[in-house]
Parts: structure tokens; C-alpha cells; sequence
């Protein structure tokens, strides 16, 4: 590890003990317990994390509503620094942050280096949001009234993170909540509780965040449940930013909306790619690729099906399968690897059984389709039944369906196939008539002549369907604030009665 700044001095062994972020002081977890924090490549552990429960929380909860009024008095300009100095301090550690999520969440160099600029970028739009959140005057009816639409902070805003755009996602389910002048508490996946919390909240820290507005609090595996418990049923936590799977995110939506308070959700997706007769057919395998198999397949926006009009298929599915076979899963702390491992067994037992079961209802294995350790083969299917689940479920690793289709309506039917409705791609010479077609493929972004992947932080990012509804960019400060109207009459108004 080349961490010069990560909490504790890694002890002889190597293996960190971290302590999480609780009103502005490192903390261990009450109960003084820790679970180990795998690095998914070595099976070795990386580090040990505070295994939080019910009394964390409760005190971060407390904190975080403690520290309330003072941020949300703080002006723009003092707010603004803060993200700037955030994001110095991400482009200083760059290095360091990109090894560590290489060996905590097997992310490669090229996608630990994304994740940087995305976070740098996240943090400097950001920075602007404060002035953006003020509130509108509108006209009123009312001879002598002012009437002004007025942007005001929720309070505590609970921020759950995944662990696969780690600190990139971590980061987003924070920093505009923390713009809009709410606090925050982050409870961070636990198969990242590094990336996905506690760097964060170490940079928000050194950024100058006062005590208590950024909370970082992590639980073991299995565990989450008594953390859950008092984020979900505390008066003071007064809206949520998810983004995971679907089920865990329809589960939690029910739960907020128990208390009816708001919950942003980004959720999972499955993401189709149609490859139009006119495509440029090089272009179009060099942009599955990337789509198909960056971060091994662990990204919610992912290629998971690829529709190639028949006259180029045999073409396509050649050169793809050649291009796919020539990526090679290894150690992501190595930068010239490409393809690092999957999380974790589990993930790896998925991706073997959706494989298996579309390869027993008739499927064809045409590259890869098998594991070593955690380390999977970049696989492409063909002839996959569309009653097999993986015709249209997500199974977040490097597997990718390839069809042909002779009609574009039929492909944008099966485009939409999926309950998800994240992102879609196009590839077409004639971009108009490809973002026609775009229109009628039910996701929350089209990318013409790109992959479905990518998006950068001030864009409206998210997705329709089983997909999730929030908007990040500039959007998410609608979802992180509440609009109070305030009236001056400036003259004595007339009543009826
Ligand atoms: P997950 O749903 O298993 O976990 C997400 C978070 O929810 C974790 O922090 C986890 O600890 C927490 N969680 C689980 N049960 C909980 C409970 N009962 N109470 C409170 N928190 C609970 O998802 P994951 O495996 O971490 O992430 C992968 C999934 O996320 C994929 O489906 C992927 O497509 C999706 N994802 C979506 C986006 C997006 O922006 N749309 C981005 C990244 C990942």
C-alpha cells in the first residue's frame, strides 16, 4: 500500500485497524468489535473496520442533527470552499486512492483513475451548488403580495452507498445533500467500507466539514440490520440517497415510506446495446468491449445485451468474441491489468449459475465462461433463450448476450425487455435517425454512438423502471431540498369575511 494518509499506520503485519467518523472524531465501534475487509484478489485481509451496531448509529444520527442549524446557516461562499478544498485534496491523494481501491474493490488503474477525475468533477460542480439552491419569486394573484419560492434544507439525510464505483458512488450520495446545507450520515457498503465511507469521510474532514455534518459509520457483513433499524426509524433522518440493487432498494423505498419521507433511488440495470445496419462495425466492437467488460462487468451501467442488425452479425460477433478472448482477468494492483477480480465468492457463484442455466435451457458459450479464484473470463453468449433469466437480469460480472435482429422495431422491443431501464446505446452513421429510435427505449440515458456506460458528474444522471427515478447533476438539489413558499403582503389585503 503507498498510503501515506490513510488513518492508522499500517501495523508490521500491514493490516490496518480504521475507526469510522462520529461528530468529528475517529471512533471505533462501541462494542469495540472490527471485521476484516478482504481484498477480493488475494482472499488476504486488508484491513479491519469498525463492526458497528444500533448505539453508532443512534450517536452519529444525533450528531448529525446536533450539527444541523449551524451548517444550514453557513453561506455559499464558506461552503464552497469546502468542496474545492475536497477536491484538492482527492486530486493530491489521486495515487494512493486508486491503489486502494484496487486492492479493497479490485478495481483496475483505468477505472480507479475514472473514479478520481469523476470525484474531482463530483466536488467541483458541487462547489457551485450552493448558489444554485436559493429559490425562485413567483408572480402572485394577490394585488400587494410578494410571494417567494424558497429553497430550505432537510435536515439529516442518510446517505447508503455500494461498493462498486466505490468511491465515486460513496461520494455521490453525500455531496449534494452536504451543498443543499443538510448533514449527513454515510453508511457505506460493507464489502467497501473503505472507499465507499471512510476515505470519503476522512477528505470531507481534512476539507474542514465541521464536527458532525459528515458522519461515517460501518457495520460487518450481515450486520447492517440494527443500523438500518435506526436510520430508518429515527424522526431526526429526514430523507435517504440509495443507490444498489433494485431489491434491496424496493425494500428500503417501503420503509421510508413508512414514515413517508423521501428516498432518491439508483438502482440496478440491464442495458442494452443496438448495433443499427449502417454502425461502423470496428467502432462498434471497440465501444462493446469497453462497455461490456470495464470493471468486470460490476458496473450498473454495463452492456448486458448487444443487438446486432443480422447483415453485420457474423462480422461483429467474430471480431468481438476475438477481442474478448485476448482479456485477460489479473491483479488489479498491477496497472497494465485490465480485467481485475470480482468482489467476492458469491458474486462469483452467480455469474456461474446464470451462465449454467441459460447454457442448460440452450445457450452457447463463444469466450470464456469459466473462473480462476475470483478472477472471471470476459463471456459472451449467443442463442440464449429469452426465458432464461439471465435474457433479461442482471448478474454483475463480465457476461454479455449477443443477438441478432432483422427488424428495428423487434430490436427495441427486446431492448426493453428487461424490468430495469438505466441506459441504451445506439451505433449508426445517421445519429438523428439513432436518437429517434433512442426515444422509443425506455431508459433514463441514450448514448448515441457511445457505450451505455459512462456519465459524467454534472450530468442528469439515472434511470426509469426498476432502475430507480433520482437525478444526480444539478437536478438532485430538487430531491435535497424542500421548496417553502414565504408572503409579504406589502399592503392590507381585503378579506370576505
Ligand atoms: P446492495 O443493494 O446489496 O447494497 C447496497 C447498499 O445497501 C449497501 O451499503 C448495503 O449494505 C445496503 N443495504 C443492504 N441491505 C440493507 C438494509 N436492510 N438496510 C440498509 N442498508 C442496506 O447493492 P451492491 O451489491 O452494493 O451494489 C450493486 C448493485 O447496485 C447493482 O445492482 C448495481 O446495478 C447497483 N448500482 C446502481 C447504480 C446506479 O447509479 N444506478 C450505481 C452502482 C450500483
Amino acid at each position: 500500500m503507498t498510503s501515506t494518509t490513510l488513518q492508522t499506520p499500517a501495523a508490521a503485519t500491514g493490516v490496518r485497524t480504521m475507526k469510522q467518523l462520529i461528530n468529528g472524531e475517529w471512533a471505533a465501534a462501541s462494542s469495540g468489535q472490527t471485521f476484516d475487509d478482504i481484498n477480493p484478489y488475494t482472499g488476504e485481509v486488508y484491513a479491519r473496520i469498525p463492526a458497528s451496531g444500533a448505539a453508532d448509529a443512534k450517536r452519529a444520527i444525533e450528531a448529525a442533527e446536533k450539527a444541523f442549524p449551524a451548517w444550514a446557516k453557513v453561506g455559499a461562499r464558506a461552503r464552497q470552499a469546502l468542496f474545492l478544498k475536497a477536491a484538492d485534496i482527492v486530486e493530491r491523494r489521486a495515487e494512493e486512492l486508486v491503489s486502494i481501491m484496487a486492492q479493497e474493490t479490485g478495481a483496475s488503474h483505468a477505472f480507479g483513475r475514472f473514479q478520481v477525475q469523476w470525484s474531482v468533477g463530483l466536488l467541483r460542480q458541487a462547489a457551485g451548488y450552493p448558489y444554485l439552491s436559493g429559490g425562485e419569486i413567483v408572480p402572485s394573484d394577490t394585488p400587494g403580495v410578494f410571494a417567494m419560492a424558497i429553497r430550505r434544507p432537510l435536515g439529516v439525510v442518510a446517505g447508503i452507498s455500494p461498493w462498486n464505483g466505490a468511491l465515486a458512488l460513496g461520494l455521490r450520495t453525500v455531496v449534494c445533500p452536504l451543498a443543499c446545507g443538510n448533514t449527513v450520515v454515510l453508511k457505506p457498503s460493507e464489502e467497501a467500507p473503505i472507499c465507499a465511507g471512510l476515505v470519503i469521510g476522512e477528505i470531507l474532514h481534512e476539507a474542514g466539514f465541521p464536527p458532525g455534518v459528515v458522519n461515517v459509520i460501518t457495520h460487518a457483513p450481515s450486520e447492517v440490520g440494527p443500523i438500518s433499524d435506526q436510520l430508518f426509524e429515527s424522526r431526526s433522518v429526514r430523507a435517504y440517497n440509495f443507490t444498489g440493487s433494485s431489491a434491496t432498494g424496493s425494500m428500503l423505498a417501503a420503509r421510508a415510506g413508512k414514515h413517508l419521507k423521501r428516498i432518491a433511488l439508483e438502482l440496478g440495470g440491464y442495458n442494452p446495446m443496438l448495433v443499427l445496419h449502417d454502425a461502423d462495425l470496428e467502432y462498434s466492437v471497440d465501444t462493446a468491449i469497453f462497455a461490456a467488460f470495464f470493471h468486470q462487468g460490476q458496473i450498473c451501467m454495463n452492456t448486458r445485451k448487444i443487438l446486432v442488425a443480422r447483415p453485420l452479425f457474423d462480422d461483429f460477433l467474430e471480431r468481438f468474441v476475438a477481442r474478448a478472448k485476448a482479456l485477460k482477468a489479473g491483479d488489479p494492483t498491477n496497472p497494465a491489468t485490465k480485467i481485475g477480480p470480482l468482489i467476492n465468492d458469491d458474486a462469483v457463484a452467480k455469474v456461474k449459475a446464470g451462465i449454467a442455466k441459460a447454457v442448460a435451457m440452450g445457450a452457447r458459450i463463444v469466450a470464456g465462461g469459466n473462473a480462476d479464484g475470483r478472477c472471471f473470463e470476459p463471456t459472451v453468449l449467443v442463442n440464449v433463450p429469452a426465458n432464461a433469466p439471465i435474457y433479461c437480469e442482471e448478474v454483475f460480472g463480465p457476461v454479455v448476450l449477443v443477438e441478432p435482429f432483422d427488424d428495428e422495431q423487434d430490436a427495441v422491443q427486446k431492448a426493453n425487455g428487461s424490468d430495469y431501464g438505466l441506459s441504451a446505446s445506439i451505433m449508426s452513421r445517421d445519429a438523428w435517425r439513432a436518437i429517434t429510435l433512442g426515444g422509443q427505449i425506455q431508459a433514463g440515458m441514450v448514448n448515441v454512438n457511445g457505450p451505455t456506460m459512462g456519465g459524467e458528474p454534472q450530468i442528469p444522471f439515472g434511470g426509469v423502471k426498476d432502475s430507480g427515478w433520482a437525478r444526480f447533476g444539478r437536478w438532485a438539489i430538487d430531491i435535497f431540498s424542500d421548496l417553502n413558499l414565504a408572503t409579504v403582503s406589502e399592503e392590507k389585503r381585503k378579506y370576505p369575511l
